[in-house]
């Protein structure tokens, strides 16, 4: 099979060979070595500033979406959320569920955030800003720099969920005033799932210190006081951390971040370049490197996705809900090459022949 979802994504070999081997035993100096590393290169792709944080959390990225609503806001906040899609809507859930006061933004699928949308909630009483800085069930991008701007004059905290932009778009949370960035080990990281990563300014370290939390695994002050030692309060996922260590040290040597957002950036275009002619739309109004949200034109993006799994051995993105016919999603992360895009425009090219599409 070849991997075009938006995560779990194709490992390269290293990292697969990594996950054949048998776990060590954890509460070691050596582990520690590894997880301080991790921390080290963490903060400088995220370009979080020596004085931030990142702590580990076994789990997939939504654990880390829910640590960070329990461990940074409270009852006295009052956080305005977008609300884009499904991940957007997630975070509207866990404000319910954990009694955070919010506002939702809506917005409609496909559609970028507006300054003007903004402008209602300028001046008011809020405290936080959440954000999903692409909203991977639609493909849409955000401007963070208008949200940094707009978060700064409010002096809001802002809360960036980067999971499926993460090394696929550029980041830069100091210049931005991000307070915290949530990453997953499953999207650009192109390791398995398991694990999620959130980084900490400094700023989100006080309101975590200052915080108590009813709960005890997604405690982060546990977690960022155990993560000074390189260890983690519980029982890690520790082969994904180490598999998540070989891919930062193998980006790390290979130029860094912007050269892996360059890689992931070019086999996204010639993607876009190579699907020029199929009947399909883009319909995303602000793309993110990661992923390509097409609306195919003549047949059911579901029925594509299905084809494809069963008759071409490659998986694309489904959508589910009302986008589910409309729209699929062909990710650019994980270990692609330009050679697999020729693969599966084939194909798609052969299921036009066959007038599937
Ligand atoms: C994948 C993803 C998540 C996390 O989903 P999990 O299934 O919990 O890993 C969260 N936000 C965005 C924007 C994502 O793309």
């Amino acid at each position: 099979m070849i991997n075009f979802t938006v995560g779990p994504v194709m490992s390269s070999n290293k990292i697969c060979t990594i996950g054949a081997e048998q776990i060590p035993y954890f509460r070691t100096t050596e582990f520690s070595a590894v997880m301080l590393e991790n921390e080290e290169l963490m903060k400088k792709f995220a370009k979080a500033g020596d004085d931030a944080r990142a702590v580990f959390i076994t789990g997939s990225g939504t654990a880390s979406m829910e640590a960070t609503i329990i461990n940074t806001l409270t009852l006295k906040d009052k956080v305005i959320v977008i609300n884009g899609g499904s991940f957007g809507h997630r975070f509207v859930q866990l404000c319910q569920i954990h009694d955070i006061p919010y506002s939702e933004v809506i917005l409609e699928s496909g559609k970028k955030l507006t300054k003007k949308m903004l402008d209602e909630y300028d001046g008011k009483e809020y405290t936080a800003f959440i954000v999903n800085v692409h909203e991977t069930s639609t493909g849409v991008r955000y401007d963070m720099n208008m949200i940094s701007e707009f978060c700064r004059k409010n002096n809001l905290f802002l809360i960036v969920d980067a999971i499926s932009s993460f090394l696929a778009d550029d980041f830069n949370m100091k210049a931005l005033g991000a307070d915290i960035m949530i990453a997953g080990s499953q999207k650009a990281l192109a390791c398995p799932p398991g694990i999620s990563i959130i980084v900490l300014s400094k700023e989100a370290v006080d309101r975590v210190e200052s915080n108590d939390p009813k709960c005890m695994y997604f405690d982060l002050k546990d977690a960022l006081k155990n993560g000074r030692r390189g260890q983690t309060p519980f029982t890690p996922a520790v082969g994904i951390l180490l598999q998540i260590n070989a891919r930062l040290k193998e980006i790390d040597a290979a130029g860094g971040i912007t050269s892996e957002i360059a890689q992931i950036a070019a086999l996204a275009k010639d993607f876009r370049e190579k699907i020029k002619g199929l009947p399909f739309e883009i319909i995303s109004e602000s793309l993110s490197n990661a992923v390509t949200p097409l609306h195919p034109t003549t047949a059911s993006a579901n029925d594509i996705f299905l084809t494809l799994k069963n008759e071409y051995g490659i998986w694309v993105c489904p959508n589910g809900g009302e986008l589910k016919d409309k729209v699929f999603r062909v990710g650019h992360i994980g270990a692609l090459t330009k050679d697999d895009n020729t693969t599966l425009v084939n194909a798609l090219k052969d299921m036009q022949e066959r007038g599937l599409i």
